[in-house]
């Protein structure tokens, strides 16, 4: 089946009161949205981390609401907490931050509704029948609501490849239970002749999993739940991964994750993709980053694997590679993508419609 991607270009640099005016022109003109009278409208945002800068700004996410309540919806934004130690590892944390980066009532026009609970383990089992998984678990206000917008800013991912709207949905509507199996092939190693004993992998790991051993950090994997920031935090390539197998499962739970999280409520569902800022890591990482590539323009589409291909495709047509090629060469992100389309949640095959 070949599914349909609204497309609408801008200029690279936009300010954000254009891109403001972008998204709501996208979504008037594709009439894509389509809520019933008092639906519970879940709308997925990532706020970013505490010094990223380069997230969807809320000024984008107000025009949602705004079509949302017009059609006679009931909007909140909704996110689930992160693994690891942030500013958003908890719904009391993640809230306060959400605000300080202008996700507010009054800002924004809906409240934020974190989908996991306090502490991330408020969650809804989902039969799924997949090739990992038979059944997964999503945030379980994910599943109370009757409609869902996931709104993604593609980005390069350290351990996926790519970080769009399959991650968007797998990893960030999982609960913290769901997002451990999708990490639990992720288990890294300290390579001996390369650590420097430095500690700066001791400090970062959110699970307190590494000691200093025989000379060496030493990951003790028990506690490891693969979350990739030793990897990331290392500045002297010590820490291994098997990144052909574990990426691969990854991508692969994580299709699946996505997959529950939309399967009951498939007609009822929006992607939308921000190819603006886009970036070689994505927002969960606390650093001011650049982007790598010029601002291409925002897809909507009723089918998330249609949308991130497409995303895929329109990098590659600009920048010669596409972007998870350009930001880690070494991961393969078609594998979500195939995987995705092979379970049952979407078509590779898109019609582009510029609007
Ligand atoms: S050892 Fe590394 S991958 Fe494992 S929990 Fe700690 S930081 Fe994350
Ligand atoms: S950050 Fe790297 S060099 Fe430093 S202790 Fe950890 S593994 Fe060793």
């Amino acid at each position: 089946m070949t599914a349909k991607v609204f497309f609408l270009s801008v200029k690279d640099g936009l300010a954000v009161e254009e891109q403001a005016i972008a998204i709501k022109e996208l979504i008037e003109k594709s009439g894509i949205l389509k809520i019933s009278n008092n639906d519970f409208v879940a709308i997925k945002i990532h706020v970013g981390e505490k010094k990223n800068t380069t997230h969807i700004k809320p000024e984008l996410i107000r025009e949602i609401v705004s079509k949302v309540k017009e059609q006679g919806g009931q909007p909140f934004l909704t996110e689930t907490s992160t693994l690891y130690k942030g500013e958003r590892e908890n719904a009391v944390k993640h809230l306060m931050h959400a605000h300080r980066h202008g996700f507010t009532i009054e800002n924004v026009g809906a409240p934020f509704i974190m989908a996991d609970g306090l502490t991330g383990n408020s969650e809804y089992e989902v039969k799924i029948d997949g090739q990992l998984h038979e059944t997964v678990k999503v945030a379980r206000e994910v599943m109370t609501a009757d409609a869902l917008i996931a709104v993604s800013h593609p980005t390069g991912h350290i351990a996926a490849g790519l970080g769009a709207c399959i991650k968007n949905l797998g990893m960030g509507l999982a609960s913290r239970m769901g997002k451990m199996r999708q990490h639990s092939a992720m288990l890294p190693e300290v390579l001996s002749d390369k650590c420097r004993i430095c500690q700066k992998c001791v400090k970062w790991c959110p699970q307190e999993a590494i000691i200093e051993k025989d000379g060496k950090a030493y990951i003790m994997a028990e506690k490891c739940i693969g979350c990739g920031e030793c990897l990331a935090v290392c500045r002297f390539d010590a820490v291994s991964y098997d990144w052909g197998a574990e990426s691969g499962y990854m991508q692969r739970s994580m299709a699946e994750h996505a997959y529950g999280s939309i399967k009951d409520k498939k007609d009822k569902c929006v992607f939308i993709n921000v190819l603006i800022n886009m970036t070689k890591d994505c927002d969960c990482f606390s650093v001011k980053q650049e982007k790598m590539i010029e601002d291409i323009g925002i897809l909507a589409s009723q089918d998330p694997v249609a949308v991130d291909m497409a995303t895929l495709d329109l990098t590659a047509k600009a920048h010669g590679h596409n972007l998870a090629e350009m930001a880690y060469k070494h991961h393969d992100a078609m594998i979500q993508i195939d995987h995705a389309a092979e379970i049952g949640m979407g078509s590779k095959q898109y019609e582009l419609v510029e609007v």
